[in-house]
């Protein structure tokens, strides 16, 4: 088939309608890993059949924060660290929707840390897919609760010295229901697991290792976002169900990826109502149109 001029016809790309295309450009950099995540949600969104009309995005702040304001679909791009406890509201507010909350890991795991231990722990049902590139991004550089040893970041010029956080390890050990890591190397594995993660009652967690070769891979003599790629298919190894606290990340060593936590446990409002009923007994009944949401489908 040929357009106009004899040239072959061009294919619409499946992922465009889940664009805001009038946001383009982008403001990532060459290189950066949060797009190919980005490719990988929306393919997910494709490939399980997820009911768009009752699918929320919510995103904080810094690069992958970003996300958000780019997707097509019903989707906040709220205040620093506080991600969570927005989609936690929407989540109580209308226990329809299927929530996600999609950001990046200085976001998610400093600033809004505590909120993210709390609703693993409560087993909210949420979906967390975290961009993880080692370091805070946006905001210059700076050393964050992920970046390992031996790194040179803006804030630690002759390299960081404390622990990093093994992110599937603390989120088990909080209560996830579903953990899973992979890097924006293995695009189709990371695809797959968006979906599972979509259709499992419960806090869900998945850890993406990205590279950000603007203000890690620099300074850290590690090249470009290609670079990191030949870096992920080379230390990666899968892991399925290992016990999470082998998997954390050094500067060096391999990359444990796969699925690693994958079990059954009441979600936060099962909880709540089971016990409302218990404790309320009949009169339990007349409390329901107060939590039950009538928004619109
Ligand atoms: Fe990506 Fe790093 Fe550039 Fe942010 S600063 S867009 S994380 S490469
Ligand atoms: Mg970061």
């Amino acid at each position: 088939m040929t357009a106009a001029g004899g040239l072959p016809a061009l294919e619409s790309n499946p992922v465009e309608p889940f664009l805001r295309m009038d946001r383009m450009p982008h403001i990532w950099c060459p290189g950066c890993g949060i797009g190919t995540t980005v490719n990988c949600f929306i393919r997910a969104l494709l490939d399980s059949g997820a009911d768009r009309q009752n699918l929320t995005v919510v995103s904080g702040i810094g690069c992958t924060g970003r996300v958000a304001g780019y997707l097509r679909l019903d989707s906040f791009h709220t205040t620093h660290g506080r991600a969570i406890p927005f989609a936690t509201g929407l989540k109580l507010a209308n226990p329809k929707l299927n929530v996600v909350v999609y950001s990046g890991d200085g976001d998610l795991t400093a600033i809004g840390g505590n909120h993210l231990i709390h609703a693993a722990r409560r087993n909210l049902d949420l979906k967390v897919i975290c961009v993880n590139n080692l370091i805070y991004g946006m905001t210059g550089g700076q050393t964050a609760p992920t970046t390992p040893r031996d790194v040179i970041t803006s804030t630690a010029p002759y390299g960081t010295f404390d622990a990093n956080f093994n992110l599937p390890h603390l989120m088990d050990a909080a209560g996830a229901v579903y953990v899973a890591r992979w890097t924006v190397y293995h695009v189709k594995q990371l695809a797959r697991a968006m979906a599972e993660a979509l259709s499992k009652k419960g806090f869900s967690f998945i850890e993406v290792i990205s590279p950000c070769p603007t203000l890690y891979q620099r300074r850290n003599g590690q090249g470009d976002g290609l670079n990191a790629l030949q870096h992920y298919k080379q230390v990666s190894v899968v892991r399925h169900g290992a016990p999470t606290q082998e998997v954390g990340i050094g500067r060096h060593g391999e990359i444990a990826v796969g699925k690693f936590v994958d079990r059954v446990r009441p979600d936060y409002q099962e909880l709540r109502r089971a016990h409302l009923q218990e404790s309320l007994g009949g009169r339990y009944a007349d409390t329901l149109h107060l939590e039950e949401c009538e928004c619109p489908s």
